[in-house]
């Protein structure tokens, strides 16, 4: 999913032209309880409040077209070959020497590690620094819109809160003919081959969601009835812990996206947070200048990219804490809890702050008060 603050990048791109047509466009989120009530409203984008709507849009769909945009342009992508270690760096000439995983050894200006979670660039910056696990995976399936029972006048897509927490209705598919559903829930970490075993065992997958089945109002109950269970899937949720710098002490090797702060996905920001950082990373880069220079303006960039992680990272706790079992949610104050009546409701554009920056005027603007 993504919302305007990544559109408007995107937009800037010509990239949201092209997969706009092939995706599914919408505003709100509806919160729902059992009784098929609205309870909470959240706006992931609006095109009169925030100049875009959210759109979802499918993974494969984004990365072709942003291949082929990178191709006409004469960049090179070499998909056989992985980033194993830096050799080396120096400030003095200004270059990054590293080695690629079938030997061959490449030197450059500089290195970015846009390498995800379980980045292997961060390990030359922070070799300690492992992945957590936030406790929670989500167990997801997708069905076909046709086959669920609607009720009259139920706004999709919905989260509905019962008693075992949260079951997501989501749809998707041009027209929205597809639904992605699902739940999280609090599961014990596992080893990698413990979660592939996971991930393999469908049947056990549909199983664990129908324990609950009876708890839930008819609308997922008839999810769980269509659910083929070749498509069940999980997604435990890892994050990193903050990391105090996203650059090497030489400002020649820089992470960003996932690899610099992988945020848990209950606000669905990860990948709209990774196109921030790309997209004012590059207008910072093309700027540099004798009196911009790149330590100076990654320092500037860091801080303002981490200033939004953080306000979006406490969007995402009110949020996972929204979606608790009924039992572990009494037990939390209010405020922990995303609700339309705090600071976050979407509908008197409390969420500006979040999708309406424009982020390459906010580079222009540090560029020339650096200036
Ligand atoms: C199931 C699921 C659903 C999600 N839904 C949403 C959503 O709706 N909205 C949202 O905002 N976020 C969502 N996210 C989070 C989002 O996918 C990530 O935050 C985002 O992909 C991070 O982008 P990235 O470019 O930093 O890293 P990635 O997308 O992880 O890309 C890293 C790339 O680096 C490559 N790579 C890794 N190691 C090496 C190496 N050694 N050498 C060379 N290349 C390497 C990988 O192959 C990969 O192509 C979702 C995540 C999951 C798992």
């Amino acid at each position: 999913m993504l919302s305007p603050n990544a559109l408007r990048v995107l937009d800037s791109l010509g990239v949201f032209q092209k997969v706009r047509a092939n995706s599914y466009e919408f505003d709100r989120f509806i919160f729902k309880n059992v009784e098929g009530e609205t309870t909470d409203v959240y706006y992931f984008g609006s095109k009169e409040q925030y100049g875009y709507p959210a759109l979802r849009v499918e993974r494969k769909l984004l990365l072709d077209t942003l291949t082929a945009m990178v191709t006409e342009r004469g960049v090179e992508i070499a998909y056989s070959q992985g980033f194993t270690r830096v050799i080396s760096e120096s400030s003095t000439d200004q270059s990054v020497t590293f080695e690629l995983d079938d030997g061959t050894v490449r030197t450059s200006s500089l290195l970015v590690g846009a390498d995800g979670i379980h980045s292997e660039v961060r390990k030359y910056i922070f070799p300690d620094c492992a992945p957590i696990y936030s406790g929670f995976t989500a167990i997801n399936c997708t069905v076909p819109r046709s086959a669920l029972r609607i009720p009259k006048d139920y706004e999709l897509p919905a989260t509905v809160l019962g008693p075992p927490g949260a079951f997501l209705l989501v749809p998707q598919k041009p027209g929205g003919t597809e639904l992605l559903i699902g739940s999280q829930m609090r599961m014990q970490e596992r080893t990698r081959q413990g979660w592939t075993a996971l991930r393999t065992n469908k049947q056990g997958l549909l199983d664990t969601l129908n324990n609950t089945k009876d708890q839930w109002p008819d609308i997922v109950q008839s999810a769980l009835e269509a659910a083929p269970v070749e498509n069940m899937g999980i997604w435990p949720f890892y994050t990193i812990p903050a990391l105090p710098h996203w650059a090497s002490e030489a400002s020649l090797v820089v992470l960003l996206g996932d690899a610099a702060h992988a945020v848990p996905p209950t606000a669905g920001q990860g990948v709209n947070q990774a196109f921030e950082d790309a997209a004012t990373l590059a207008a910072l880069l093309v700027k540099l200048s004798r009196e911009t220079t790149l330590n100076k303006a990654l320092r500037w960039w860091q801080s303002y990219r981490q200033a939004r992680v953080d306000k979006v990272l406490e969007l995402t706790r009110q949020m996972n804490a929204k979606r608790l079992p009924a039992s572990e949610k009494a037990k939390l104050p209010k405020n922990m809890i995303w609700s339309d009546e705090g600071a976050t409701r979407g509908d008197g554009r409390q969420l500006a702050w979040l999708y309406t920056p424009d982020l390459l005027q906010v580079v222009d603007a540090w560029i020339s008060g650096d200036k």
